[in-house]
């Protein structure tokens, strides 16, 4: 199967206003482009260097989404141009977010990244830290950065049951953290949540944005 069926095949799958992010990490510029040509613009990396570099090299109507565990000391490669940052997972990256953001005079579009998994190794906020966070935060503090929603994973498993009960958990607190917090918000209004192996699952529990790597692109290049 092509690139471009594989997305053909994703496509029929998903509702029209679900985004496919299209997770190019570890593929070459190469791959990008033939899902480029397809249609797709939008792009999903986990590795802050390697997003640079691609971005450097392809064309520039790419919206690139970095959606990995991100350092502190790699926000400035992306800061200047990344549409999306799916994986916040404490203050302090926020706070470095904010401060590149102002460094390249632009607001930077985030997602909070919330530990629904059973793994120890999966990043994100849990559930009462989260709360705890929006609680305590002004979010004024962060002029140069623009919470759009929430990000999830579900834990690596065979277990459909786990995975949807993941899925319920984080839709569900989503939902929580909406009419608390940013009940007239409009922008506040992204759930990523959903990979390869599930997302329609992902989706029939309120997933605004897929990301789909494997089933695009092949097993890692
Ligand atoms: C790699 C990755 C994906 C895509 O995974 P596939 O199973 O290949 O679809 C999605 N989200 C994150 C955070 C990833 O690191």
């Amino acid at each position: 199967m092509s690139i471009a069926e594989n997305i053909q095949n994703v496509r029929t799958q998903l509702p029209k206003n679900v985004k496919l992010i299209c997770v190019s990490k570890f593929h070459s510029g190469e791959s990008i482009l033939d899902a480029y040509n397809a249609g797709e613009r939008i792009f999903g990396e986990s590795r802050a260097q390697e997003l640079r570099t691609k971005y450097d090299s392809l064309p520039k109507d790419i919206e690139w989404h970095f959606i990995g565990h991100l350092q502190k000391n790699k926000v400035k490669y992306i800061a200047p141009f990344v549409s999306l940052i799916h994986s916040v997972d404490s203050e302090d990256l926020l706070t470095e977010i904010n401060r590149c953001g102002e460094k390249n005079n632009r607001i930077i579009n985030v997602l909070l990244q919330v530990h629904i998994a059973q793994e120890e190794q999966k990043f994100g906020f849990f559930e009462q830290e989260l709360y705890d966070f929006l609680e305590k935060e002004s979010l004024e503090k962060y002029p140069f950065v623009k919470l759009r929603g929430l990000m999830g994973m579900a834990t690596f498993t065979e277990d459909s049951t786990q995975i949807e009960r993941e899925f319920a958990s984080l839709s569900s607190i989503f939902q929580n953290v909406k009419h608390a917090y940013f009940p007239t918000d409009e922008a506040f209004c992204e759930l990523s949540m959903g990979m390869s192996d599930d997302f329609p699952l992902a989706v029939s529990y309120g997933s605004t944005m897929v990301r789909v790597g494997s089933l695009i692109f092949g097993e890692r290049g």
